[in-house]
């Protein structure tokens, strides 16, 4: 089963198991509880999206925000998303999970531009799964409808192992998800396949640098390098650039001089609850200034 085997890879590479270890994701009976417990979480609302801003890098403009799921759970705590989406992914929870962070990310952004941050964009994470087993397309439509959030405010990041999958089903739902006039962005680009010849066949507008390459771009002469040929490449494809994971100015200003042309990372803004958004934004009313002066 290939989404096992994808879901041992992921957990085998990032190691983010902490409450729900490898030995008990692949233990069958330890999977089915947490699989009753995902199903109550979405019953009782347990589920949050935290926020991290997104910046134009050349006018250090804000630009939008990546909803990022977490579970509250009643007794651990918050819960980092790496250590359930795996389980949820093989038990095809995160079709419903899903589409909850899609319909709840589109009533934020709404909201948002109600009050006034009127640019700005929400950017929600796909997971293969939606692509492949749900009708992602009417679950897009529904949740702009519902929120009446315009087409143009969402972005939906898809991981690069899509891109492989030489299906026209997975082509067809893209090409009607970019009718609908949303924006598609390839997330961790660089840690897959990154097979450059499909990328052309795909109705993609950016490409994120996965922040492994990010982290190590002051020291790292191979992972400039590497960052650097994903700018010049999307570039040539007419395709944005977002770099992922900026911890410090010197990043910052490495990725600016390839022409890198948006960011985000913990060096501009952790991820927040949505609620905590409009206070950020007054104690940082011009983020031009706010990168300007960090710069
Ligand atoms: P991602 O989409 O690549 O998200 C970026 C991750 O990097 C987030 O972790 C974010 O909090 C973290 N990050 C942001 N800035 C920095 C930084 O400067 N340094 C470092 N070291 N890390 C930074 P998070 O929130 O734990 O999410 C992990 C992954 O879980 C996401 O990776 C995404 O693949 C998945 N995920 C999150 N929310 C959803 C969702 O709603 N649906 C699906 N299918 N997957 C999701
Ligand atoms: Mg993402
Ligand atoms: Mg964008
Ligand atoms: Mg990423």
């Amino acid at each position: 089963n290939s989404d096992i085997a994808l879901f041992r890879a992921k957990g085998a590479g990032r190691n983010n198991f902490q409450f729900f270890t490898q030995e008990m994701n692949t233990n069958a009976h330890n999977r089915l509880e947490l699989e009753v417990a995902l199903r109550s979480a979405l019953a009782d609302n347990q589920f949050r999206l935290h926020y991290q801003p997104q910046f134009d890098l050349r006018s250090g403009k804000l630009l939008g925000f990546e909803a990022l799921l977490r579970w509250q759970h009643p007794v651990r705590g918050l819960i980092p998303p790496l250590e359930f989406i795996p389980i949820a992914e093989i038990n095809g929870l995160i079709v419903p999970i899903g589409t909850w962070v899609l319909n709840e990310a589109c009533r934020q952004a709404k909201e948002w531009q109600t009050r006034g941050i009127t640019h700005a964009m929400v950017a929600v994470n796909l997971s293969a799964v939606q692509i492949r087993q749900a009708n992602i397309v009417s679950i897009v439509k529904q949740a702009l409808q519902a929120s009446k959030l315009e087409a143009k405010y969402l972005e939906l990041e898809l991981t690069e192992s899509l891109l492989l999958e030489n299906v026209g089903s997975v082509l067809l739902q893209l090409h009607q998800l970019k009718e609908i006039g949303v924006t598609l962005s390839i997330d961790d680009f660089g840690t897959g396949y990154s097979s450059l010849a499909y990328l052309k066949r795909f109705p993609i507008d950016t490409l994120k640098i996965d922040k492994s390459f990010v982290l190590n771009l002051t020291e790292d002469a191979d992972s400039r390098a590497i960052a650097l040929a994903i700018v010049s490449m999307a570039h040539s494809l007419r395709l944005k650039v977002i770099a992922e994971g900026v911890e410090d100015a010197s990043q910052a200003k490495i990725l600016a001089e390839m022409g890198c042309d948006e960011a985000q990372g913990y060096w501009y803004a952790r991820p927040m609850p949505g609620d905590q958004v409009a206070g950020w934004l007054q104690r940082n009313p011009e983020p031009a200034t706010l990168l300007a002066n960090r710069a």
